[in-house]
């Protein structure tokens, strides 16, 4: 089989290898479509914490080639998504069932190999069956849903409130989008107007643009965006990991508001210490996602439309290395990358 072999920062060597096996309790999954995401942009430069080389890939989706199991829900040719986050089992965060944030927590595509391939072997229970509704080019966005909704689930959003999502990339614009299913007001910033604008598409009540030069929006600022400045911000998604985006949530955040912070950086922030027990906030992390990959899947179900608004670029598998360049020319129009196996000019309907 064919793979792309990340051997170096922006370097990539396309190589043979053999099939890999397939042992008791795992499934070989001929890939189809590949996502890329911002961790794929940073490993490809050398910004990331994996060893090189790496066959990068973890937003996913193919069809079962073989299967050792008697899984009923999998047969050939199933169509799947795979997740591809790996727990240990045995760690505390598995043991209380947050298997997400394991010690050992591992990413294919990340810290060992993924689906740049054409082949890849992974566990029956990394498998998750895609309806027949969802077409392939837009399942392997239910990896970055699942992400997007994790942090939302982090937040437990109450209808009616007020929420402000900080970044329109794609987690951001997908968070909007499940907010605003489970009846919560958005109001979404980000210091591109464009962007803000796509946040609109996606369900956003109102935007506010940013101005990297000024101090951040004030909580009544961002309340009048939806024309009520009394309206107090009690859920806030900091999708963008600024230091300045993280210190304007805690600022803005009214009482018993819960802070999400699903943006990873490791710059510092500095912020009062008094804020937090002042109005009680609860300062949430959220990390991959917590078996959110069917949630993801049932969420492009519903809104097919918002998720193929997503994917901004395509490219054949061949072409990896411009599709990942792209992402460096030109960041501001890039929303997701599609990388397809079988060619860009073909026609890849749903099947089933
Ligand atoms: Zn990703
Ligand atoms: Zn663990």
């Amino acid at each position: 089989m064919r793979v792309a072999n990340t051997t170096a920062p922006r370097t990539i060597e396309f190589v043979e290898r053999p099939l890999p096996a397939v042992q008791r309790g795992t499934a070989l999954v001929r890939v189809e479509h590949v996502t890329l995401c911002g961790t794929d942009f940073h490993i490809w430069e050398g910004e990331y914490l994996n060893p090189f080389p790496i066959v990068q890939g973890h937003e996913i989706v193919g069809t079962v080639a073989s299967i050792h199991s008697d899984h009923p829900a999998f047969q050939i040719g199933s169509r799947v998504a795979v997740s591809p986050v790996r727990t240990c089992g045995k760690c505390h965060a598995c043991s209380v069932g947050r298997s997400n944030v394991c010690r050992d927590v591992s990413v294919l595509g990340c810290y060992e190999d993924g689906a740049f391939a054409e082949f890849i072997a992974v566990p029956i229970s990394a498998l998750h069956s895609v309806p027949d509704t969802v077409p392939s080019t837009l399942a392997p966005l239910s990896e970055p849903a699942s992400i997007a909704l994790q942090a939302v689930q982090r937040g437990r959003p109450q209808a009616g409130e007020l929420a402000l999502v900080i970044g329109c990339g794609p987690i951001g614009l997908i968070a909007t989008l499940a907010l605003r299913e489970a009846g919560v007001d958005v109001v979404a910033a980000d210091t591109v107007l464009s962007r803000t604008d796509t946040a609109r598409e996606f369900g956003a009540a109102s935007t506010v643009v940013i101005d990297v030069s000024a101090p951040f929006p004030t909580g009544s600022e961002i309340a009048s965006a939806i024309g009520d400045s009394e309206r107090p911000v009690t859920l806030i998604i900091e999708a963008t990991g600024s230091p300045a985006a993280f210190i304007g949530a805690v600022e803005i955040a009214a009482p018993t508001a819960r802070v999400v912070a699903v943006g990873i950086s490791d710059r510092e922030v500095t912020i009062p210490m008094r804020a937090i027990p002042l109005k009680e906030l609860d300062i949430l992390g959220s990390r991959n996602s917590l078996n959110l990959i069917d949630e993801g899947l049932r969420l492009i179900e519903r809104n097919p439309e918002h998720f193929a608004a997503l994917v901004t670029h395509r490219f054949a598998f061949e072409e990896i290395e411009q599709a990942l360049s792209v992402m460096r020319t030109d960041p501001a129009a890039v929303r997701k990358v599609l990388i397809s196996f079988e060619g860009v000019n073909v026609s890849h309907g749903h099947s089933g």
